[in-house]
């Protein structure tokens, strides 16, 4: 049982998907930590985040774990410093290198397996390209200004900055030639913008229950 969710931020992916994993007794895997870590060690390396290579080298020496929802690079818990605001600037630009997403994928399917291959799986490539098989794959959208201020209220920022930053994600990451964020063929997609969090996790849960 392998369900994939996939979605721009401010859908509810991350929380809806950890609900999600808890109620249907399956482990969470967050692949946009996976991003994050690695952003993380480009920036300590202070390399030309452009420069596909040295992303590269830098990506293929680093050992990444997840472990009950912790991200660790190195061994070292960074659950917090990728959740900067720093990381959150740089990651798009390191997830856009082709290479260094097929290092992070081979990653994420290790995980899984190690997992007896049960797991939520959350991210913006899960379902078209990291698990293409997957039992169930869920596309979770919202409209623009509900996402902004879903975000708002997580980071306590100011909506306007908020607005203007998934704009900006969104872009890169929908228009990227590696992997954009797609809808996976065969996924189901839910509009998060007019339900409530509960609702979203039992229409998701029933998608599971028709599958089991
Ligand atoms: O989900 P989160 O906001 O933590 O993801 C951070 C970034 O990681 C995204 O903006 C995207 O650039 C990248 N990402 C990705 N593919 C994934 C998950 C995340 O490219 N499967």
């Amino acid at each position: 049982m392998i369900v994939t969710v996939d979605g721009p931020s401010g859908t509810g992916k991350s929380t809806v998907s950890k609900a999600v994993a808890s109620r249907a007794g399956l482990p969470h895997l967050d692949t946009g930590a996976f991003y994050r870590a690695a952003t993380l060690a480009a920036l300590r390396e202070a390399i030309d985040l452009a420069d596909a290579d040295a992303a590269v080298a830098v990506v293929g020496e680093i050992s990444l774990d997840q472990d009950s929802g912790r991200m660790f690079l190195d061994g070292k818990d960074v659950s917090s410093e990728i959740r900067g605001d720093r990381v959150t600037e740089a990651v798009s630009q390191i997830s856009s290198h082709p290479e260094v997403r097929r290092i992070l994928v081979n990653h994420q399917r290790s995980w899984v397996a190690e997992h007896e291959s049960r797991a939520v799986v959350e991210g913006r490539d899960t379902g078209s390209v990291v698990f293409p098989d997957a039992t169930l794959k869920i596309y979770l959208d919202a409209r623009p200004e509900v996402r902004a201020k879903r975000r708002a209220r997580q980071v306590g920022d100011n909506p306007d900055d908020v607005i203007r930053d998934l704009a900006r994600r969104d872009l890169l990451d929908s228009t990227r030639e590696a992997s954009p964020l797609i809808v996976p063929d065969g996924a189901v997609i839910v509009d998060t913008s007019d339900l409530a969090f509960d609702e979203v996790v039992e229409r998701v849960l029933s998608l599971i229950s028709a599958k089991s």
